[in-house]
Parts: structure tokens; sequence; C-alpha cells
């Protein structure tokens, strides 16, 4: 059963780009096999579902199942059969199954094999993907001006940089010309067991740059069935998250829907990104931002997980190649 019209998803601006995104926005990584397998039937299923429900957004990267991920979500957003404009498409550069290369050569490269594996003629966002695992100055000086004559031959429409510490963000947009990059995309800094992108947020509207969040459910960490084995968080994170979400479970509530609702509350952050699977869980996050609308968030679970989590609240872990 679809819903109607009446109750598409909400849209919000992606900064200045005049692009319009579901809050809602599709995560492509599991398509890529990440999170367990998932079959071409499932996938086209979730895309479509995802995108009659109002999500006109999807994220994916050449690194996500070694370029599996890009090829299925090009197969199913061909089986769309809607024209083009109808939806928004991000994909990445500069990592890979073998390794990170963020020379302008490889990432020039890169964008003609993506195209080709997602069956298109450009993409919206093309986004150096999880930048602090190389030189910072490269991105700078290298990537970022590559990845704009990329832009002026109309391979890809934006721009931006991706990656875990949140430093790196300031790093970069202290050194290019404003306007240079038209969004940044960070992940696990803002779900309900760490908020620390909210600080960054006034520095980056002021930068003109538009943010999207992703990782709500911090990875895994925010479900019932718990994170994959190559989750880096600690055990003491990994406990406290799975002891929040068994007590929602004995609640008769559901973890996922409430770190879901908490991700969508911010109105800064363009579309929070959620990596799907199943037909059942594109309905599930659907009806969490539809409640979210009519309802509001369920303040009493909220207070209890958080009450939980506090001993871990902006624990995050190492990512990239370590200062000396
Ligand atoms: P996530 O927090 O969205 O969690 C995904 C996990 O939650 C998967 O196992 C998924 O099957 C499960 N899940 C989704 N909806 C659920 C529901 N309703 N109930 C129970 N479980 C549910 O983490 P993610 O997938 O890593 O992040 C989302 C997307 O954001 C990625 O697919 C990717 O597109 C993007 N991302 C980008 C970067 C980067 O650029 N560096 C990093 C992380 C994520």
């Amino acid at each position: 059963e679809r819903k109607g019209e009446s109750e598409k998803m909400e849209v919000r601006e992606l900064g200045r780009t005049g692009l319009k995104l579901s809050s809602v926005g599709f995560g492509a990584s599991p398509l890529g096999n990440v999170f367990g397998t998932v079959s071409d039937e499932q996938a086209i299923a979730s895309v479509r579902v995802a995108f009659q429900s109002g999500i006109n957004f999807f994220d994916t990267s050449p690194y996500y199942g070694g370029t599996l991920s890009e090829k299925v979500l090009g197969k199913a957003l061909k089986a769309l059969g809607v024209p083009r404009n109808e939806y928004v498409v991000a994909t990445k550069c500069g990592r890979y199954k073998e390794g990170f290369d963020f020379s302008a050569e490889r990432v020039t490269r890169s964008i003609d094999e993506s195209l080709e594996r997602l069956q298109l003629d450009y993409v919206d966002i093309l986004q150096c993907h999880d930048i602090e695992f190389g030189s910072l100055d490269q991105i700078v000086n290298e990537t970022i001006p590559a990845l704009q004559k990329l832009k002026e031959a109309g391979k890809t429409r934006f721009i931006g940089i991706t990656g875990l510490p949140l430093e790196i963000y300031t790093y970069v947009l202290d050194r290019v010309p404003p306007g240079t990059l038209d969004v940044v995309l960070s992940y696990c800094h803002y779900c309900i067991n760490d908020t620390t992108l909210e600080d960054l947020i006034p520095y980056l509207k002021a930068k003109g740059v538009a943010i999207i969040n992703a990782s709500p459910l911090a990875m895994g960490l925010l479900t019932e069935a718990g994170p994959p084995l190559w989750h880096p968080a600690s055990p003491e994170l990994k406990s406290a998250c799975q002891a929040a979400a068994t007590h929602c479970k004995e609640k008769g509530k559901n973890i996922s829907k409430l770190g879901m609702q908490y991700s969508l509350l911010n109105k800064e952050i363009t579309s929070v990104l959620v990596g799907m699977k199943s037909v059942e869980q594109v309905e599930e996050n659907v009806a969490a931002a539809r409640e979210l609308a009519t309802s509001g968030i369920d303040e009493e679970a909220l207070s209890e997980v958080e009450a939980i989590l506090k001993p871990v609240k902006n624990q995050s872990w190492p990512s990239g190649v370590q200062k000396s």
C-alpha cells in the first residue's frame, strides 16, 4: 500500500545549490553488501519504494563493496524509469578497495568510471571520500581544483568533502576560496550518542556550505541487531548502545526509529543519509519521518536513552593517518 501525494516527504534546500533533497536520504553502502548480502532484486525494490515514498537523494561511492554499490544503484535508478532530474545522485572519489589516491589524475579518471557504473551522464555531487586518510594540503591544492574542472566539464554539478574528524572541515574550508565547496558530508557526529557536529554548524553556514549528515544509526550501533563486526567503536560504546536498544525493545519501542527521528530534528542539516538494504527498512525510516512530522519525537524514550548513553556521549574512534 503506497501513501498518497499529500504525505510526500519533507524536502530541504541544499545550501545555495538550488537542489532540494528529501530529509531522509538513501545511503547505498548496504547495496555493496557491507552490512550483509543484498540481492539485486532486493536492492531494486528498496530503491523503488524509497523513490515512491519521496526519497530523492541517493549516496554511493566506488569504495562501497569495491564498486558494487555504484553498479547496483545504477541498475536500480535506471529501473525507476523516471526523468534524470527527479533524483539526486552523490558519489565520491579518492577511496577505493585498493586504497587511497587523491591525485588529480586518479580522481579525474574516477568520475568517468563512476558514471559508467551508475549509467549516468553526470552526478549531482562528487565528494572527496574520507580525506583524513590523505594529505589535507593535497586535497586543497590538487584534488579540489581537479573536482572544480570536473564541475566545469559538467560531469558533476556540485562538489564536496567527507570524513570523520570534524577538524578536516575547518582545515580545508579555511584554505579554499569562498564558494569553492558546495557541501560537506559528516557521519556519526549527529546522532543520539554523538552530537559534536552541532558546534560546527554556524561555521559551515557562514562558509555557505550545505550539510549532509550520514549514519543516524551510528553505522548500526543504534539498531536492535547491533553493529557489523568491522564497527570501530569501543566495546564500552557498543555495549551502552546495545543496552539502550534493549531498553527500548522492553518498552515496546524501537531504537532505530528514535535515532532516525533525532537526526531529522535539526533543520540546518539538509538530509540524513541512512543506509538501507530492504523494503522493510525503507518503510520504517519513511514512517519514522512521517510520524515525526505529525506527532513529534517520543521525548520520554529519548531522555531514557540519553541517560543510558550519557557515559559514552560524544565518544568517537580514531580515523585517518595519525598526526605525529
Ligand atoms: P547508518 O547509521 O545509516 O546505519 C546503517 C545500518 O542500519 C545498516 O545495517 C542498516 O541495515 C540498518 N538500518 C537502517 N534502517 C534501519 C531500521 N529502520 N531498523 C533497523 N536497522 C536499520 O550507517 P551507514 O549506512 O554507514 O550510513 C548511511 C549512509 O551514509 C551510507 O550508506 C553512505 O551512503 C553514507 N556514509 C558516508 C560516509 C563517508 O562518506 N565517509 C560515511 C558513513 C556513511
